[in-house]
């Protein structure tokens, strides 16, 4: 079933001469396909597809559009065991994460199908005309987000399914009326042609126009540079290294037509711990942060990396205990041995800085990619002096940071760059003495855990998976969650036309029956 060749709406093609193979990293083998690298003119043909469905696919209702996720995600549990074992081959991660994470990328599909069911999400905002308002007239302006047309999305590797080939950039892109085209990530380039496959044929069995999806293989940056180039592109998601995403803001920012690059990057998550509580429940919160840190080998964006509180004897006992729990942890495999060789650089880095302590660095490995979960401490003042200590490090790694004080604490917090999430651990009636630290940290960081891990993000409307760069490159938009639909539209506002002429969902009856704003009150009458 696999062909390794590239989609370009439903036609297979592979032009090229460049091939390559994904690797079985728990075996460190080669699998088994050959993936041919997409050409120029394959990257152009997909595009110009892409302008051409686009034309078609805007015209499309939230109802037929919100039946083809639907059906994507049918499509995709068809795919049954042979997509986990593919999933879980390309990947080394289990097959309980596999199958967690299927059905997180179809429910997150049923999301946004249930999004576009409701209709709402289109914020139609309607001020009426006043044609006697004095001195001069009141004309009547009606708004609602429309489709920028397509977009290209990078897989991601930590997440071959949920950030992926119909992860949440594409559901998003797809559910707001955009095409989309997929440059595979080359670690998983299998798993991404099965889902991809899934893709075209719901496209096909709900009526959506050819080119409406395109997967295109690649290893090298020249294809993923060329999409971003390409004038049909209008908008791009990525998932990944801050390298490759500024990168990408770069180019994106330098053509003739400018076009917006939504990049989630790197973050470190600075936890804070409250002294009460870690006199209360100090080894309780060891336990859960040795898992956090260690969980799916620390390939999460999410990963704690920084753990951060004022010196103290409860501090030290529980660096002491994070440091046998971490212990405990089974090293796991990482993704590919080029991102544990990643981890294995930039862990060395932080163990050779002259001012870090070793408290925990697991030696014993079964797996020839598994990484050693690792913890360093750097007191406060050492960690201001050496920006270094502050990059992430990807994977099962983290740093305690002992302040000298509660001030240094705050300086510490407001040295650090833009983080997805910060988590308060603390007992409720300690927190209002550390209101400076709580200020500091919400400035950093796009999501606020109170006594909690970092590690699980849910996928909700109230969820935001995003903060100031580098955790991603717009801190005003989130990519998980429904609200990720708004990095793919535009508003556009309609003046004075004929009620006939109007979209329905600014049309004074309000056929679609969705909740619209009408001189300021909010109604769906
Ligand atoms: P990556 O290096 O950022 O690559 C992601 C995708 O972007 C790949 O498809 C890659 O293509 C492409 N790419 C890279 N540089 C490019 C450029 N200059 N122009 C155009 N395309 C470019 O990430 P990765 O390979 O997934 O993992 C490498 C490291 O990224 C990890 O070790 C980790 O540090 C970081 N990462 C972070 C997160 C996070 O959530 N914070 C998630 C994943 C990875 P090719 O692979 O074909 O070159």
């Amino acid at each position: 079933m696999i062909t390794g060749k590239n989609y370009i709406g439903s036609k297979i093609s592979a032009e090229g001469n460049v091939t390559y193979t994904t690797i079985n990293p728990k075996l460190n083998t080669e699998n088994e396909w050959t993936f041919t690298e997409a050409t120029a003119s394959e990257v152009d043909d997909a595009a110009t597809l892409a302008t051409e469905a686009f034309a078609i696919y805007k015209q499309k209702t939230d109802a037929e559009r919100a039946l083809f996720l639907r059906q994507i995600g049918v499509e995709i549990e068809a795919l049954g065991q042979e997509l986990i074992d593919t999933y879980t081959t390309e990947s080394g991660l289990p097959e309980g994460r596999a199958q967690g994470e299927r059905g997180r990328t179809i429910g997150q599909l049923n999301a946004f199908a249930a999004l576009l069911e409701q209709g709402d999400w289109v914020q139609a905002t309607l001020d009426l005309a006043e044609p006697n308002r004095s001195p001069a007239p009141k004309p009547d302006l009606r708004k609602m987000q429309i489709a920028i047309g397509p977009v290209a999305v990078f897989g991601a590797s930590n997440f071959p399914f949920a950030f992926s080939t119909a992860g949440g950039d594409t559901a998003s892109a797809l559910a707001s009326g955009c095409p989309v085209i997929v440059k595979s990530h080359p670690m998983h380039a299998a798993t991404g042609e099965l889902v991809s496959l899934a893709i075209i044929k719901a496209a096909q069995k709900a009526g959506m126009p050819e080119g409406v999806f395109s997967n295109l293989n690649s290893k090298g940056i020249a294809v993923g540079e060329q999409l971003v180039k390409h004038p049909a592109i209008k908008g791009v998601g990525f998932t990944g290294s801050i390298k490759a995403g500024k990168a990408l803001c770069e180019i994106a920012a330098n053509r003739e037509e400018p076009i917006p690059v939504y990049a989630e990057m790197g973050s470190i998550n600075p936890v804070v711990m409250l002294p009460e509580a870690l006199k209360k429940n100090g080894e309780f919160w060891a336990q859960k942060y040795a898992a956090s840190i260690n969980m799916g080998a620390g390939q999460f964006c999410t990963n704690p990396g920084l753990i951060l509180g004022v010196a103290s004897a409860e501090l030290d006992t529980f660096g002491k205990h994070l440091a046998s729990y971490l212990d405990e942890q089974a090293a796991s495999c990482m993704l590919h041995p080029n991102i544990l060789s990643a981890y294995e650089t930039g862990k060395q880095k932080m163990l050779d800085a002259s001012s870090t302590e070793v408290l925990a660095v697991k030696l014993a490995t079964e797996g020839a990619n598994d990484a050693k979960p690792t913890l360093v401490k750097v007191s406060g003042d050492a960690f201001l002096e050496n920006t270094e200590l502050h990059n992430e490090v990807f994977g099962p790694f983290s740093m305690l940071v002992t302040c000298d004080s509660q001030a240094q604490l705050v300086e510490v917090l407001n040295q650090l760059e833009g983080q997805l999430t910060g988590s308060l651990i603390g007992e409720t009636t300690e927190v209002a003495k550390y209101n400076d630290v709580v200020d500091a940290l919400r400035s950093r960081v796009g999501r606020m855990l109170f006594n909690g891990v970092p590690t699980g993000v849910e996928v909700c409307p109230a969820m935001h998976h995003g903060g100031p760069f580098p955790a991603s490159s717009d801190s005003k938009f989130t990519s998980v969650g429904n609200d990720a639909i708004y990095r793919w539209v535009r508003p556009v506002s309609y003046q004075d036309w004929p009620q006939e002429l109007l979209p329905a969902a600014l049309q004074d009856k309000n056929p679609l029956g969705i909740f619209r704003k009408v001189n300021g009150t909010y109604s769906n009458s």
